[in-house]
């Protein structure tokens, strides 16, 4: 997903790349980066970092330093609706074969989940953000660069089963800044808001 998001910026101004997100406790990012791990040995390709593991809520790409404060203040709008924390049971790998990614999921959405991106994206609107309207799907990238040996987008032959659900304790969410550093991406927290 490269796609860049221009209208949060105006000409000549100091930009960051942004996003929305979940991060996983400390037993779940363990888990998903052991599965991770297994992924990787079957399809190939790259790991996500395990401190770089996460749920991305709504994607901003570049935005002007000057607009941050007004994305802080959007977010903070958002928690006033009363948004509840919930668990998130992440069930599912799947494979996208057309960027060869795998990431992980689930089947069923918590409506905790929706909510929480629902009521941002109507906060970002109001605030005059620009971000991807289509449907949410929530994925948790994996493995980059795979080459998995499933045929199909759906099918998961080949792919390693979840035996049991990584349970994720859902409590708050942040706001973070992506950048590429010399040893590759990193995501910095630049706010954090909790969940009731
Ligand atoms: P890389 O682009 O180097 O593969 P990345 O996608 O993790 O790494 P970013 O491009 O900064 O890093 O994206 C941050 C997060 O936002 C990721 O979870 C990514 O999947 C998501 N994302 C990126 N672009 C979009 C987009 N156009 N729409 C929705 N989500 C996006
Ligand atoms: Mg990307």
């Amino acid at each position: 997903m490269t796609q860049v998001i221009e209208t949060n910026t105006a000409a000549g101004e100091e930009t960051v790349r942004v996003f929305f997100a979940i991060w996983p406790d400390a037993a779940a990012k363990r888990q998903l980066d052991e599965l991770a791990e297994r992924l990787e040995a079957v399809c190939e390709g790259r790991k996500v970092r395990a401190e770089n593991i996460h749920l991305t809520l709504v994607f901003l790409g570049e935005v002007s330093v000057d607009r941050l404060d007004a994305l802080c203040l959007a977010a903070n709008e958002a928690r006033g609706t009363g948004l509840r924390a919930f668990d998130f049971a992440v069930e599912e790998i799947r494979y996208w074969k057309h960027n060869h990614i795998v990431y992980a999921g689930t089947s069923g959405i918590p409506q905790e989940l929706l909510d929480l991106v629902g009521a941002l994206q109507s906060a970002l609107s109001a605030a005059g953000f620009s971000f991807d309207h289509q449907a949410y799907v929530p994925h948790i990238t994996l493995v980059r660069k795979a080459r998995c040996p499933a045929p199909s987008i759906e099918l998961k032959a080949g792919l390693p089963e979840l035996v049991q659900p990584v349970v994720w304790p859902v409590r708050e969410w942040v706001l973070v800044k992506s950048e590429q550093a010399s040893g590759g991406l990193v995501y910095i927290p630049i706010g954090r808001w909790p969940l009731a």
